[in-house]
């Protein structure tokens, strides 16, 4: 009531204000005085303000005429529907509705329906852009992925849709496992928006999949400069490339590059334990053994790993059991009450002949993570003290069904890996590993347990004989051929010298 009341007020005002302004006009005396041919015309204020009225709708006219004009030449240039667009303004507007419902049906998950609703839009919109990345979305929803293809292809053409015709297809050729392609496709989403983190992320996955380290370690600092990583997880990263390309230096070929990339892997990162590892091999080659010893140490002190003792042992490999007993005090006293020194100091002490020793560094290990490395030293320690057959078996036979302690894991997806590795084996996640024990312990010693009374029963002991002179005593550290099958040559080490007497 009280607005139509205003706007009555309104209305009335600006007639009243209108009239004012005419008689104002009517009045005023002189004018516009033009000259055309060396004709004088004079306007007085009223027709001035009409012939600027005129020339208004003349220039409007012109432009109507000239885009006809355009609408006409395009048809002539094959643009069939231009001149029919430029009739039937209704078109756009059905164009835009047939868009609007597209995007509609694409947020609510109906892909058949955007489908459509965009094939609409294409017909009566000329905006290419716009309706194939549409026509995109929905055949990606719909499942139809030749369709998608297409336009993404097509959105190639246009320089400011390349990048999303780019990843699209690179999304495609990855979902079917066509990851040389897709490599290929990222390197060129990349180099159009070097920000965009997603690719970022895809291109250094299938770099390190692809094992070209060089290429992960460029993406690895883009995406630094760019902020899409903090420092100390690039300078993780960065070893973890640089540790890869350095791989295979614990084999005799190892190039002096490799080696050099071990020690700066390890300079990068002196916590990445198979870092260390590779780095103190790599010293040990050159006949370095003071930063060898030095890096062993560091990395002892951040996370004890078997692999460093074994590195570690292998400074002095011809030592007696006592000596190395003596050197190793050194590594334990950095982390006295870890499993691991345990374990290790544990062992050693077993091959020197020490089983109280050996007992005393153990500790507590047996009642708070009893799994199979501890219970097998146990078992060999009771045997070196003299304890019968029986209670040396009962202590097998839990090792044999017991966890089997740290592993490397995969923290994204769990999958218990043999060896260190860039890339997790099983969901391709790059720096994922972690040495930490699985939640859900293997139940593969079951088995084995049942097999026990055959392993250590009469029957045996001849294989066990053949066995116990071929694996010496001081075997137990030194199987050097990497952890996995150290631990299981310094289980069955010990299980079959205990067995065997
Ligand atoms: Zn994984």
């Amino acid at each position: 009531m009280l607005w139509s009341l205003l706007k009555i007020l309104v209305f009335v005002a600006i007639v009243a204000l209108l009239a004012f302004g005419f008689g104002i006009l009517m009045e005023t005396a002189g004018g516009v005085q033009i000259t055309v041919a060396g004709t004088e015309y004079t306007l007085s204020a009223l027709q001035s303000v009409l012939a600027l009225g005129v020339l208004v709708v003349l220039v409007w006219v012109f432009f109507k005429l000239l885009s006809l004009l355009i609408a006409t030449l395009k048809f002539l240039n094959g643009d069939e529907t231009a001149i029919s667009r430029y009739f039937d303004k209704g078109r756009e507007q059905k164009g835009y509705q047939a868009l609007s419902d597209g995007l509609m049906a694409l947020a609510s998950g109906e892909g058949r329906l955007a489908l459509a609703k965009a094939s609409r839009a294409a017909r009566y919109l000329d905006n290419p852009q716009l309706t194939d990345l549409l026509t995109a979305q929905a055949a990606e929803m719909a499942g139809d992925s030749p369709k998608a293809a297409e336009a993404y292809k097509r959105l190639l053409a246009n320089q400011n849709t390349r990048f999303v015709g780019v990843r699209g297809i690179m999304k495609q050729k990855l979902s079917e496992g066509d990851s040389e392609t897709a490599l290929q496709l990222a390197e060129k989403a990349l180099a159009l928006r070097p920000k965009h983190e997603e690719v970022q992320d895809t291109l250094l996955q299938l770099q390190a999949r692809a094992e070209d380290w060089a290429g992960a370690r460029k993406t690895l600092s883009t995406k630094l400069k760019t902020g899409t990583l903090p420092r100390d997880v690039f300078k993780r990263r960065d070893a973890v490339l640089a540790l890869s390309a350095s791989q295979g230096v614990a084999e005799e070929g190892a190039s002096l590059e490799q080696r050099e990339q071990a020690i700066e892997a390890n300079r990068l990162s002196p916590d990445l334990v198979p870092a260390a590892a590779m780095a103190a091999r790599a010293y040990l080659e050159q006949g370095k053994k003071r930063p060898a010893i030095k890096v062993l140490k560091k990395a002892w002190e951040a996370q004890p790993h078997p692999d460093l003792a074994h590195v570690f042992a292998a400074v002095e490999p011809d030592e007696s059991a006592a000596a190395r007993v003596k050197r190793f005090e050194q590594l334990a006293r950095l982390k006295p009450k870890d499993d691991e020194t345990r374990l290790i100091m544990a062992e050693l002490h077993i091959v020197a002949e020490d089983f109280p020793e050996a007992r005393r560094s153990l500790g507590d290990l047996l009642e708070r993570a009893p799994d199979a490395r501890a219970l097998t030293l146990m078992a060999a320690i009771e045997k070196g003290e003299g304890a019968e057959d029986a209670i040396t078996q009962a202590w097998l036979a839990r090792a044999l069904s017991a966890p089997r302690g740290p592993q490397w894991l995969c923290d994204n997806c769990n999958h218990i890996h043999a060896e260190w590795a860039p890339v997790c084996e099983h969901c391709t996640s790059f720096d994922t590993l972690s040495w930490q024990r699985p939640e859900t312990p293997e139940l593969t010693g079951v088995t084995a347990a049942y097999m026990l009374p055959l392993i250590t029963g009469a029957g045996a002991s001849t294989a066990v004989d053949l066995a116990e002179e071929e694996i010496g005593e001081a075997e137990v550290i030194e199987a050097d051929d990497g952890f996995e099958d150290a631990e299981v040559a310094s289980q069955s080490a010990v299980a079959e010298r205990v067995a065997g007497k």
